[in-house]
């Protein structure tokens, strides 16, 4: 069956064309800060003395071709995912069963349930939660039907530090900016126009979560004034996706943000006998703020946790009367395993947690199939399937982690299990790959114009706010749910990772058809 299903696209340029478009890109980039911060390995210490050097990000020259009913299928679920992945980090009794499968094989999960265990001892201090959460999907075509509709299935959800949300809305103003200013040659007029370019809201309306998540926590208690803290990597290269959050945050909604290196949490915040979190700033020691809310854009892989002093920053964090977002419970109802747990078909589960059917229904279609690599009879299948290195190629083998470039993919399967001791096994999901239909763009990144096949990722941003009742399982009161703007990654189709931080993508906008 034809893959095809995209007119022919993007346009060739000639030389001059080409240096319009690209000088364009340059230049509106920098202009409008969709830039990262450089690779250090590409810049000595001489060159950059003080960190000020900041380069384009990688894009798409051309907004990526995308369904329009498939890009308006992810939009439309958004909320009932939220509704979903806030029932689930409410759920406290049966995130302990899928918790418990992982702690023995898994010490990432094992030390962020300890951390949970440990303030659930104590009762938590704050009943209100914040997700800004990002789903992930590929256009995906029914191999067994030969007139098949593109629709969406899902790659995984984000629950922590769901990134490219600043820069997103970036990157669909620079592709509309082109259009405006005629970088793109007369005979694309009928498909790149602005009907067929959707702004992403993704930078108002994630401050605008944050704001609500501001907002929910109340009156400073200490007298203090009231901040929100961006808990982040340092270095970070993608500091100003994060920036363009903190400004609008600012600039919007007038509430004060300070970014708070992982591994400097303990110095420079503290918790009164209320456990309310109290920030001084090194550069304002004589100066305290009151934390309304601590963003996590760190703490999401064991790389961001050296010892024991990492473990105790995360558990200062979650005994504090401070919003999260996320909570650890909602960190880890975006493992992979829920999502595998929630994929199985005829499972009670997605119904239980969204008892909605005809929501329940429509999120269930932007499922691909998921295994566990378990005792159970679809385990054991799977683990058949995933050590044949026939059938292996059909599959992505995926661990408890985010961030980009933990996953083994296809013929690689077998022989990373043979290494792999099987008591280890169900600390993985084995997932159906995703096919795309065939593709072309131009991505520029690292100063270089590459030309060829490319899989987009769409990510649809969602805002959740919510609160829970101690000791109860179930969202109490739901304080806001919204889509949130979208993302495209896009990326060239020889790799199976997408990740932009990661070194492999590049940020797209839709080009809808
Ligand atoms: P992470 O949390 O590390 O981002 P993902 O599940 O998103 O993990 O996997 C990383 C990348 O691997 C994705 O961005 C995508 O490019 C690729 N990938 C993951 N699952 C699939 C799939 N089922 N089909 C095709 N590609 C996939
Ligand atoms: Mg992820
Ligand atoms: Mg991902």
């Amino acid at each position: 069956m034809s893959r095809e299903i995209y007119p022919k696209y993007p346009p060739d340029l000639n030389e001059e064309q080409l240096q319009y478009l690209i000088t364009n890109v340059k230049d509106w980039s920098i202009a409008n800060g969709l830039a990262v911060r450089p690779v250090t390995s590409w810049i000595s210490k001489e060159q950059d003395p003080v960190g000020s050097l900041a380069v384009t990000a990688p894009v798409t020259l051309f907004p990526s071709l995308f369904p329009r009913n498939c890009f308006e299928q992810g939009l439309g679920i958004q909320t009932a995912y939220n509704e979903l992945y806030a029932a689930i980090a409410s759920n406290e009794t049966w995130l302990k069963q899928i918790v418990e499968e992982l702690v023995e094989v898994d010490d990432f999960i094992a030390e962020l349930w300890k951390v949970h265990q440990a303030v659930k001892k104590e009762g938590y201090a704050q009943d209100t939660t914040l997700g800004l959460f990002r789903s992930d999907y590929m256009v995906h075509l029914d191999p067994t039907q030969s007139a098949a509709k593109p629709t969406i299935k899902q790659v995984e959800f984000n629950t922590i530090a769901s990134s490219f949300g600043g820069l997103s809305t970036q990157v669909s103003k620079l592709h509309n900016h082109l259009l405006s200013v005629d970088a793109y040659p007369e005979e694309t007029s009928s498909t790149i126009k602005t009907s067929s370019l959707p702004p992403s809201t993704s930078v108002p309306s994630l401050a605008g979560g944050l704001a609500a998540g501001h907002q929910a926590y109340g009156k400073s208690r200490s007298g203090s004034p009231v901040c929100v803290i961006f808990l982040v990597q340092d270095p970070e290269r993608n500091v100003f996706d994060q920036r363009h959050l903190e400004y609008t945050l600012f600039n919007e909604h007038q509430v004060r943000a300070f970014r708070v290196p992982f591994n400097k949490i303990m110095s420079y915040t503290k918790l009164d006998g209320k456990r309310t979190l109290l920030y001084t700033p090194p550069h304002a020691p004589d100066k305290t703020w009151e934390v309304s809310l601590v963003y996590f854009r760190a703490g999401y892989s064991p790389d961001d946790y050296s010892g024991k002093a990492d473990w105790d920053a995360r558990l200062h964090i979650e005994r504090s009367a401070a919003v999260k977002c996320p909570s650890i419970l909602t960190h880890l109802a975006g493992s992979k395993k829920v999502q595998q747990v929630l994929a199985t078909p005829n499972s009670p589960h997605l119904a239980r947690f969204l008892p909605d059917k005809s929501k329940a229904t429509e999120v269930f279609k932007t499922f691909a199939p998921i295994y566990p690599l378990d005792k159970s009879e679809a385990g054991q299948e799977a683990c058949k399937l995933a050590q044949n290195s026939e059938t292996a190629t059909r599959y992505v083998l995926k661990p408890q982690r985010e961030g980009g470039g933990n996953n083994v993919y296809r013929k690689a399967i077998p022989k990373f299990l043979e290494e792999t001791p099987e008591s280890h096994w169900p600390a993985y999901i084995l997932m159906e790959m995703i096919e795309p239909p065939a593709l072309t763009n131009t991505i520029f990144r690292n100063g270089e114009v590459q030309k060829g096949g490319v899989i987009g990722e769409l990510g649809v941003y969602g805002v959740c706010l919510w609160k829970t009742k101690s000791g109860e399982d179930g969202v109490q009161e739901m304080l806001e749910n919204k889509q949130a703007g979208y993302l495209l990654r896009t990326k060239g189709d020889q790799s199976e990772e997408g990740g932009v931080a990661a070194g492999f993508g590049s940020v797209d906008s839709v080009c809808l058809v």
